[in-house]
């Protein structure tokens, strides 16, 4: 984001954040703190642009400042990247994946990331205060990104949830910017279950609407990944050998595995695909 335009465009965002806290006879440059849970541009990205606006300190989860320094110089570990070179051992068929070629990742950070380091990195378990009378507790819960935090208002009883559990849809996973290696689909159900030192707080979530019955979402947000494993596993009982472009066209996709196959959207179905068969091989 540089020049004219893009100082309208910062304007109008911070404009909502502004009037709210105006309504509350507060005002903007009043912002003591600015708390970033992972970094996805629809998250990380207002930050920057508050930054600019305020003297605030901004905070960034340690794990997931690891992963952006992964990304930043070209150091990413990820177990699931399907590039050009693993296409074959993939089984995929001559020339179909060549149609899209895979974008090797650069070394160097998205535009939506703030140029600035974070003031004060976040470890699991600190609690940040960022007014006398808040403490928030920061929960580590890996999986929609390598290091996604939740953070917990222990007297408030509120569970800010960000990004790892959705009131009306299932959230992405294996979705870091860098990544440090590992599985991600394991990482997210050991977090899900994590939570459930939560189950009675009242949830506010990075989409949709605070809601309570969080033990309920958990289990069917687990029921939702346990249902690709089951489908997964069921293709490997038939054959265990089966390539992983084999047991991807066997798996169901909205929009169906043809389309997919022919779009350049194949390489992520082929990484989640990975991601699953060593999650049930495992
Ligand atoms: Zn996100």
């Amino acid at each position: 984001w540089a020049g004219s335009k893009a100082q309208d465009a910062e304007g109008n965002v911070l404009r909502p954040l502004d009037d709210f806290l105006r309504e509350r006879g507060r005002r903007l440059e009043q912002v003591t703190d600015i708390i970033v849970t992972h970094a996805h541009p629809d998250h990380i990205g207002g930050a920057a642009v508050l930054l600019k606006a305020t003297s605030a300190t901004y905070h960034l989860g340690a794990v997931e400042q690891r992963t952006l320094d992964a990304a930043r110089t070209g150091t990413s570990v990820d177990e699931y990247a399907v590039d050009e070179a693993r296409a074959r051992e993939i089984g995929a068929p001559d020339g179909v994946l060549s149609a899209h070629p895979f974008r090797t990742p650069k070394a160097e950070l998205p535009a939506f990331i703030p140029r600035q380091r974070p003031d004060a990195l976040v470890a699991d378990g600190d609690t940040v205060r960022p007014d006398t009378d808040i403490a928030l507790r920061a929960v580590l819960t890996p999986g929609h990104t390598p290091g996604h935090l939740a953070f917990a208002d222990d007297n408030r009883r509120i569970l800010f949830a960000a990004d790892h559990i959705l009131p009306e849809i299932f959230p992405g996973i294996g979705l870091g910017v860098g990544n440090l290696g590992g599985n991600p689909v394991k990482d997210y159900l050991a977090a899900v279950e994590r939570l459930a030192e939560f189950d009675d707080y009242t949830v506010v979530p990075g989409h949709g609407y605070a809601f309570t019955g969080l033990a309920a979402r958990r289990a069917e947000t687990r029921e939702h990944v346990m249902e690709r494993a089951r489908e997964v596993q069921k293709v490997l009982d038939w054959n265990p050998e089966l390539s992983v472009w084999r047991l991807a066209s066997r798996l169901t996709w909205s929009g169906g595995w043809e389309e997919l196959s022919s779009s350049p959207m194949v390489w992520s179905a082929l990484r989640q695909t990975m991601m699953y068969r060593d999650l049930v091989l495992g």
